[in-house]
């Protein structure tokens, strides 16, 4: 059962519910001018009517160091939002896995790790960018074991950021290959490490994104309902999952 919005008192407004929005896979890219508009327009609208905002991974589709050349007006749009008082937090995504402190001070956004558990009107929420569920495709788990070491990421932060850029559009074009030639089942979660992250975490609720096929997905876990809900991505189309009143809703920005 869902308690709804509390009673206020006699002579004043009814206290607004919690309303959350989750958005991922945004993959801004100065070569993708259109998401990049409907992005700010979703900041300054939408997520300015929110309490939080959860940015679950590949906000960028490239990010080399906090000290490479920035998106500014993303930066400072999040700034606006976070300086409004819409708690703002974000995951690493497999493109944005550098994103860093001074990220997080430009823009007043929150790291979290991946995965974490959340509190949505009192049920604990799993959130994850959800590479780590593709576990049938073991080249791509190796190679996240090996850039998500911190002495990797240490020697690689080092490079002269020409160097970084080089190399990322090097894996960039490596990744688009090994996707292309890779079944379309093995880019999708694997159903065991999706029982698993439940049954360690004990969460009845995920969410997550880097799959790109948005969906909701109901299933019986040892007979408790569990429920696995999919953001998308928003090469084509901007959308995001609006929590409000204890429901959740996928949705898809007009143009
Ligand atoms: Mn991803």
């Amino acid at each position: 059962m869902t308690p709804g919005p509390a009673a206020a008192p006699p002579g004043q407004p009814p206290r607004p519910a919690e309303r959350s929005l989750f958005v991922s896979d945004v993959h801004l890219d100065a070569g993708a001018p259109e998401s990049q508009r409907q992005f700010l327009d979703f900041l300054r609208t939408e997520a300015m009517r929110a309490d939080a905002l959860y940015i679950l991974g590949d906000l960028f589709e490239l990010w080399v160091g906090d000290d490479a050349e920035v998106n500014e007006p993303v930066l400072d749009a999040l700034a606006e939002l976070t300086g409004r008082g819409v708690a703002s937090f974000l995951l690493h995504g497999n493109r944005d896995f550098l994103i860093g402190q001074r990220f997080c001070d430009q823009t007043g956004c929150r790291l979290l790790p991946d995965p974490v558990i959340v509190e949505l009107g009192g049920e604990r929420v799993l959130l994850t960018h959800g590479d780590a569920l593709c576990t049938d495709d073991p080249a791509y788990q190796e190679l996240r074991t090996i850039v998500r070491a911190a002495t990797w990421q240490r020697r690689f932060l080092d490079l002269p950021l020409v160097t970084r850029s080089l190399l990322a559009s090097e894996a960039r074009a490596g990744s688009r290959a090994h996707t292309a030639r890779s079944a379309p089942t093995i880019m999708d979660v694997n159903s065991q490490a999706v029982q698993q992250a439940f049954r360690a975490t004990r969460a009845r609720r995920m969410i997550h994104g880097h799959t790109h096929r948005p969906a909701v997905h109901d299933a019986l876990l040892e007979g408790h309902p569990v429920q696995r809900i999919v953001l998308g991505a928003w090469y084509e189309q901007g959308s995001y999952l609006l929590y409000q009143g204890g429901r959740y809703e996928l949705r898809t920005l007009s143009r």
